[in-house]
């Protein structure tokens, strides 16, 4: 379903086919209720086809297989062997995160600050302008925050944009008035811009 390879997930596309998509892709994500080990998440996403579907997704192909923790094997070129990537991207992603360099990233409004994330804490993702809307919902307080990231932010695990545009906006907790004031502010244009340092 994923490929780390690639960075693209894999759903059925209802007009035929399979659709290979990236996370900026996502529209919106919703973590189902009841199943908790693992949790799962349906997601709305813009198809090649031009329309949006649905999907389901696993906690771990959103968090996890990114960074290559289900990536199996590929065919090493210079030995004409079989490998194992797994282990060596997990191994590396392992040492950066130790080192203090996540994975993703963004700016968490009410703290007035940088905070590390996974993408299950993105909720919402609208692409406008030539960057993206994204609402994460802070791991540490648990509110909302809306960034304009551009799409190697989202999708490429360790790349951070330098700066992103962060909306100047308290958000509401109840999840339809957000969906609501996510358009509103996107299209209002009421950010300014941050730097991305985690370690600042
Ligand atoms: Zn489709
Ligand atoms: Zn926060």
């Amino acid at each position: 379903m994923y490929d780390a390879l690639t960075s693209r997930y894999t759903f059925p596309c209802p007009g035929g086919g399979d659709s290979r998509v990236a996370l900026s892709d996502f529209r919106e994500l919703s973590r189902l209720p009841g199943a908790a080990h693992p949790a799962v998440y349906r997601v709305r996403f813009a198809c090649r086809c031009g329309e949006e579907h649905l999907g389901l997704v696993s906690h771990d192909e959103l968090d996890w297989a990114p960074l290559g923790l289900a990536a199996g094997s590929f065919l090493n070129l210079m030995t004409s062997r079989l490998e194992d990537v797994a282990g060596e991207l997990t191994d590396l992603a392992a040492r950066r995160i130790q080192g203090g360099d996540w994975p993703w990233s963004f700016f968490c409004y009410p703290e007035e600050r940088p905070r590390p994330v996974f993408p299950s804490a993105f909720f919402l993702l609208t692409p406008g302008g030539g960057s993206l809307g994204l609402a994460v919902r802070c791991p540490a307080c648990a509110k909302v925050s809306v960034n304009l990231v551009s799409e190697p932010h989202v999708d490429v695990p360790f790349h951070h944009d330098h700066e992103i545009g962060v909306v100047e906006h308290f958000f509401a907790d109840e999840p339809e008035r957000i969906v609501d004031e996510f358009a509103a502010e996107l299209h209002s244009a009421r950010f300014d811009a941050r730097r991305l340092r985690l370690d600042a």
